[in-house]
C-alpha cells in the first residue's frame, strides 16, 4: 500500500518508534530510522527490517534536541531515500519529579525533544510535501496530551504542545493533501514505561509484576497495554485516502484512559 513512499520515523531505535518502522515496512514504505543506542545494534535492525520487508531502510543519527540536526535528518532522507512522505515525530523521554524539585535541564531536555524537535522537523519536511501534494505527518503525543498526572509537569506540558502545534499545522495545511494528526496512546510496555514500573516497585517495595498491574489499573481500564503494532496500524490507515480527511485529530488509542 506504501509502495514509493518514504517515511521517517524518529526514536525508531526502540520501543513504539521501532514498531511503526516495522509496521511501515511490512507495508513496502521506504524507512529512515533515528534514535540513540549501540551502533552495531542499530545497523543489524536496519539490516533485519530491509531483509525481512524487502525495503529501503536508513539511518540517521540526529539528535532530536539539536534543529540542525534535525533539519539534516529530512535533508538527508531526500538525498538518500528520494522523498519525505510520512512524518512520524516518536522520540520522547520522560522525566518524573514534584514540581518544586524538578530539575532545570530535565525540564528543557523534555521539552526539547517531545515537542520543539516536532516544530523543528515538520518546518524541514513541508515545502516537500508540498510540492508532492500529498504528506501525512503525525505526532506520537500521549493521553498525557490531553489529561495530567502528578510529577510530570514537563511531559504533560509538552505532549499538551504537540496536541496544540498539530491543529495549528492541519490549519495552515488544510486542503494542499497533506493531514496532520496526534496519536494519544495509554500505557506501552517499552524501556520508558519499564523504567517508572522498576522505580513504583522499588519505592513501595512490591514486585514488579505487582507494580506493573497497579501502574495499568490506576489509569488505564482495559488493564492491558497498548502494543506498537497496533499504533503502526492506526498510521497505516491514516496513510490512506479513507483518512483524507481527518485532519488535526488527537486520537486516543489508550484502553479508555481518557474516557474517565
Ligand atoms: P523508548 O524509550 O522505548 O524509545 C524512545 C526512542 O526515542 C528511542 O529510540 C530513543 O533513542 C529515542 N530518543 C530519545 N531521545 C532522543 C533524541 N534526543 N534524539 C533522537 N532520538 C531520541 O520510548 P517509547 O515508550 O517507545 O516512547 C516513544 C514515544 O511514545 C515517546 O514520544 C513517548 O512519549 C510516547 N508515548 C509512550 C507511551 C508508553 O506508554 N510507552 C505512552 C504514550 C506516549
Amino acid at each position: 500500500m506504501l509502495k514509493g513512499k518514504v517515511a521517517i520515523v524518529t526514536g525508531s531505535t526502540s520501543g513504539i518508534g521501532l514498531g511503526i518502522a516495522e509496521v511501515l515496512a511490512s507495508q513496502h514504505c521506504d524507512v529512515m530510522m533515528n534514535g540513540f543506542g549501540d551502533e552495531k545494534m542499530i545497523a543489524a535492525l536496519q539490516a533485519r527490517i530491509q531483509r525481512q520487508y524487502k525495503v529501503k531502510v536508513g539511518y540517521h543519527g540526529a539528535d532530536m534536541m539539536q534543529p540542525d540536526e534535525v533539519q539534516a535528518m529530512v535533508k538527508a532522507t531526500r538525498r538518500e531515500l528520494g522523498s519525505v512522505d510520512v512524518l512520524i515525530n516518536n522520540a520522547g523521554i520522560q522525566h518524573v519529579a514534584p514540581l518544586e524539585e524538578f530539575p532545570r535541564a530535565k525540564w528543557d531536555a523534555v521539552i526539547a525533544t517531545n515537542l520543539s524537535a516536532s516544530f523543528h522537523s515538520i518546518q524541514a519536511a513541508i515545502p516537500h510535501m508540498r510540492k508532492k501534494k500529498w504528506g501525512r505527518i503525525i505526532n506520537i503525543a500521549s493521553a498525557h496530551g490531553l489529561v495530567a498526572s502528578k510529577e510530570k509537569s514537563a511531559y504533560v506540558a509538552a505532549k499538551h504542545g504537540l496536541v496544540g502545534l498539530t491543529k495549528v499545522a492541519a490549519l495552515e495545511l488544510a486542503g494542499s493533501g497533506i493531514t496532520c494528526n496526534a496519536i494519544c496512546p495509554g500505557w506501552v510496555l517499552t524501556p520508558l514505561v519499564q523504567k517508572q514500573i522498576e522505580e513504583k516497585a522499588r519505592d513501595k517495595k512490591i514486585k514488579v509484576k505487582e507494580a506493573e498491574h497497579e501502574l495499568l489499573a490506576e489509569k488505564q481500564p482495559s488493564e492491558q497495554f497498548v502494543t506498537p503494532d497496533q499504533i503502526g496500524k492506526l498510521i497505516v490507515f491514516l496513510c490512506t485516502p479513507a483518512a483524507d480527511q481527518i485532519t488535526g485529530a488527537a486520537l486516543s488509542i489508550d484502553g479508555g484512559w481518557t474516557a474517565q
